[in-house]
């Protein structure tokens, strides 16, 4: 090494260690590197059904807001979704996203010399905040693709500082029923946090299950987001529910202003918008069991799936057939770093959208 340090050198070795997170590729940049118009993206499991009407006009109006700061306390969203759950909004922590959320807990609780324990095949922003801060990721092998509870509980240690589990998990899909999940958090020591990351949950049926184990956990966080099924994934907001002393802590190293008027007034009317959830849900429903129903008929099998994607087994290299797809204006997601290199992931689309890429599959194929 020479004697001139580079600004990688300067940078925590934890950091400049670490693979930045690929989000899946923006439509813009297809259109620029190919030419290409008409692009279907399945690769972010956003809401294909756009924003809803309501929420439409609750942006324009916040608009007239941007002048001012937000409220730093978001005292609106915050007594909506208290009301929504029945719990206090001492408990609530928002967030630019549930990602941000996800780093406060990692950044408030977890000390290079702990451990955090997660699974195989788990969302990536885990490892990412993990190695940020210099901890030790712990990797837990998964079963079926999906959480092998036994053995996660078999590798706690007394330097395990947190626990990461999405249920629905992204990108396999696959989900924990609350029962089993409550009697794995039950056995969780108390001092480690335990985060049951909840972005699918308006996806499955036992949306409010997890609620209630709060009163009784006090190590738990949940946190959800509005950028999943609510359809405001560009406007960045999410949130931790847990207990208020949780909460207190992360509202500490939150900053300031976190969340912005417009997010703010959003996500509150879109969570008075359950009737676009309920349709959500069902467009969902129906391009989920026609997708299968395409991927049976190519001999294609795929991994069951409780959120709006499905990752499917496609015998072969899914970075070739990702590479294949844009080709054909079609943005899905190859997740070999996820430990998948034969997979790829794609999200649940308009009715259209789907029949695009099962065509555009087909053709590949
Ligand atoms: C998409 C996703 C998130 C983060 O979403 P935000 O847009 O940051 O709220 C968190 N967890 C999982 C499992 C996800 O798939």
């Amino acid at each position: 090494m020479s004697s001139v340090p580079t600004v990688l050198d300067l940078a925590l070795p934890s950091i400049a260690a670490l693979q930045p997170y690929q989000p899946g590729k923006p439509i813009s940049e297809l259109e620029r590197e190919l030419g290409l118009s008409g692009i279907v993206k399945l690769a972010s499991n956003e809401n294909p059904l756009g924003v809803s009407p309501t929420v439409a006009a609750e942006i324009v109006k916040a608009s007239a807001t941007v002048s001012l700061y937000p409220d730093g306390n978001g005292f609106g969203l915050k007594a909506a979704l208290a009301c929504f759950y029945d719990i206090d909004t001492l408990q609530i922590t928002l967030g630019n996203g549930s990602n941000d959320v996800l780093e406060l807990i990692a950044r408030a609780f977890v000390s290079p010399s702990d451990e955090v324990l997660f699974s195989e095949h788990a969302f990536a922003v885990y490892p990412l905040v993990t190695q940020a801060i210099g901890a030790t990721a712990v990797i837990s092998p998964a079963k079926d693709y999906g959480h092998d509870l036994a053995a996660m509980a078999a590798r706690i240690t007394a330097k395990t500082k947190a626990i990461f589990i999405a249920n629905p998990n992204n990108p396999t899909g696959t989900y924990l029923a609350a029962d089993v999940l409550v009697d794995f958090i039950a056995d969780v020591p108390r001092q480690t946090i335990i985060v049951v990351d909840e972005a699918y949950v308006e996806y499955g049926d036992e949306g409010k299950a997890s609620i209630a184990w709060l009163a009784q956990y006090p190590n738990l966080i949940i946190t959800r987001t509005f950028s999943k099924a609510y359809g405001l994934a560009g406007l960045r907001v999410g949130y931790a529910l847990s207990h208020p002393d949780v909460a207190d802590v992360l509202n500490r190293i939150r900053q300031p202003f976190n969340v912005n008027n417009i997010a703010l007034a959003a996500a509150e009317a879109a969570l008075a918008d359950q009737d676009y959830i309920a349709q959500s849900k069902i467009n969902n429903a129906v391009g989920m069991g026609k997708m299968i129903r395409a991927l049976t008929d190519l001999k294609l099998e795929s991994i069951p799936s409780h959120g709006n994607f499905i990752t499917i087994d496609v015998q072969q290299s899914g970075a070739v057939v990702y590479d294949a797809l844009l080709r054909k204006g079609v943005i899905v997601r190859p997740i070999g770093n996820y430990g998948l290199p034969n997979h790829i992931r794609v999200s649940i689309g308009t009715q259209a959208e789907n029949q695009t890429f099962i065509a555009a599959l087909t053709d590949i194929l």
